[in-house]
């Protein structure tokens, strides 16, 4: 059993370990599927930021080819030739007067008709304009170049150029990154730095090998987009890794931004989901278990009621057995105490006389064993029914005393009937039974008492209108029962200190039968007792009140008695 128990707590235990597993690996699980939904997501709106920051430069940039369209459209429009005319016209270019910020006019040859002449190798975007191109071109020693188209009718006739030199790119194309914490660079597409990041560690990060390999990885993406953004890690830092091609130039913009500045206020939403999906989980669990449990149950109780009936049916043909048989042993014994008794009265031989006596001695035993058997097996299968009627205290007294005088008188005990003068004199309630148990706890007092008195004590407790508590104490002077078997009191088949009572004839059912039939009377009953000493039986049970006049004194009502039975005795004898 206790095998049994322990391997079905392992057997909860092995379910439980393997159902938190179970729910951590998901729970880890669905945490990396619902970061990668996340980066995902923040990837895209990295992506939009960079696209936003390329646009602005672009529009920078247009800026500057905007001013070099016009001075080119005014060159075309006048047609002049005229060096100073050209000097004056293109260095207007230069608006802004800072040093380090010049232009200039390019003839097909290379000579520079206004500004600086320029190699065409270093710029390779003057060429591209010699084919009616604007561009921007970028050289690290020289700076930043945009150059636009003049036309002679359908042919390219000059080249208008704006350099700016490296250290006034900043200042006229630099960017701000979110805020400042994120950090970009601007390169050519031959991966010629025009702008650097701001922090040195940010170069560092750009050129650890899983950053890299995101790099590449973007890489793939720009050839068939204009910008894209990648989650990257090295050892320290967490980023977001973008790109973004400046529109209508080879320029592109690379950046790093901090996850953390990203995730900031979302990415509580991955515990929280955990957190939740956890609780729902567990909370399907103890359904699961729940319904589990009332299932096993469930199949219990079917097997339980199904060995109850079992049972119960047994038991019913047990008592039905013991009834049937104990009513036909019943007849035949009545046959041999009426037989007995015509032989005691017609028999004048002494010998005879006493077998007789002995006969009937041990037929009344069996009889008496015999109802109880009987009385038993009805309690037992519910057959027992009690059957109120009118009855006079006066004759439960009387019989009550009848019933155990003889035997108390030949065991030399004192029997004393006393009762409460002011009990109603009739009352409502199934006197056989409540004689059947004054009988039962009466013998019993005096069978257990081996000298001294057996006293029964009948009072009484109004309770309402016409209802009232008959209250019958039985005290002796017996052997006493002791505390522990006191417990055992009234229990089937249970006769206490067999050793000492083993010369006490008995079966140990009458105080069951008792406590039953009490029971089903609505009453109580309780035993004080002290071993050697003598007990105390108190039996309490509610009667209807029929007649409220008061009974009078057990005295006055014995010698009625006698009287009475003088008149039976002449009128038995009178045939
Ligand atoms: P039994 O037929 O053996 O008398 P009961 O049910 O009437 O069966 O009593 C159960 C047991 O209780 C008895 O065997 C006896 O040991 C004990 N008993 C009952 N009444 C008394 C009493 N008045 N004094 C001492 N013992 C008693």
């Amino acid at each position: 059993m206790k095998s049994k128990i322990s391997s079905g707590k392992l057997r909860v235990y092995i379910s439980l370990i393997v159902f938190f597993s179970v729910l951590i690996v998901v729970g880890a699980l669905m945490r990396a599927k619902l970061q990668q939904l996340l980066w995902s997501y923040m990837e895209t709106q990295v992506t939009k930021q960079a696209e936003v920051i390329a646009e602005l430069t672009e529009e920078k940039i247009e800026l500057e080819l905007i001013n070099l369209r016009k001075i080119a459209e005014y060159l075309e429009r006048s047609q002049t030739t005229d060096k100073v005319v050209l000097q004056e016209v293109v260095g207007g270019a230069n608006n802004t007067g800072t040093t380090g910020v010049s232009a200039g006019l390019l003839a097909l040859n290379g000579q520079a008709l206004s500004g600086e002449k320029l190699d065409f190798r270093e710029f390779p975007s003057i060429q591209e304009s010699f084919r009616g191109n604007e561009s921007v071109c970028f050289s690290e020693e020289k700076g930043l170049l945009f150059t636009t188209p003049v036309y002679d009718g359908k042919n390219v006739r000059y080249v208008v150029y704006k350099l700016y030199a490296k250290e006034l790119i900043s200042d006229r194309f630099g960017f701000v990154c979110y805020d400042g914490q994120g950090d970009a660079m601007l390169i050519t597409r031959d991966e010629k730095v025009i702008l650097d990041f701001e922090h040195e560690e940010s170069g560092k990060y750009l050129a650890h090998e899983d950053v890299q390999m995101a790099m590449e990885e973007i890489k793939d993406l720009m050839n068939v987009s204009t910008a894209a953004s990648k989650y990257s890690h090295s050892e320290t830092e967490k980023n977001f890794l973008f790109t973004a091609q400046i529109g209508q130039t080879d320029l592109f913009i690379i950046g790093i931004v901090p996850e953390s500045i990203m995730s900031e206020g979302i990415s509580y939403i991955i515990t929280l989901v955990l957190w939740v999906f956890g609780l729902l989980l567990v909370l399907f669990a103890i359904g699961v278990a729940y319904l589990f449990v009332a299932e096993q149950k469930a199949v219990e109780s079917d097997k339980l009621r199904a060995a109850k009936s079992v049972a119960e049916k047994a038991n019913q043909a047990k008592s039905d057995f013991l009834a049937n048989m104990s009513h036909e042993i019943r007849t035949p014994i009545n046959a041999v105490i009426g037989m007995n008794e015509m032989i005691l009265r017609e028999n004048r031989d002494e010998n005879i006389q006493v077998y007789a006596q002995d006969i009937r001695s041990a037929s009344n035993s069996l009889l008496s064993l015999i109802n109880d058997i009987l009385d038993f097996s009805k309690i037992e299968s519910g057959k027992m029914e009690i059957l109120p009627t009118e009855y006079t205290v006066a004759s439960l007294l009387k019989d009550s005393y009848n019933m155990v005088f003889m035997r108390a008188q030949d065991k030399n005990l004192v029997l004393t009937v006393e009762n409460d003068a002011t009990i109603p004199a009739k009352l409502y309630g199934d006197e056989v039974r409540i004689r059947q148990v004054i009988t039962n706890i009466l013998t019993n007092a005096v069978k257990y008492t081996k000298k001294g008195s057996v006293r029964m004590r009948m009072g009484w407790e109004q309770m309402e209108e016409n209802k009232m508590l008959l209250r019958i104490k039985i005290k002796d002077t017996g052997i006493g029962i002791s505390p522990e078997n006191q417990k055992k009191l009234f229990t089937s088949f249970q006769r206490l200190d067999e050793k000492q009572n083993r010369n006490i004839e008995g079966t140990g059912l009458g105080l069951t039968i008792t406590k039953r039939l009490i029971d089903l009377m609505g009453g109580t009953i309780f035993v004080q007792s002290e071993l050697g000493k003598g007990s105390e039986f108190t039996v309490e049970i509610p009667q209807g009140i029929i007649s409220k006049e008061p009974v009078g004194e057990f005295s006055e009502l014995a010698l009625n008695l006698e009287r009475e039975q003088q008149r039976y005795k002449e009128r038995f004898q009178a045939p």
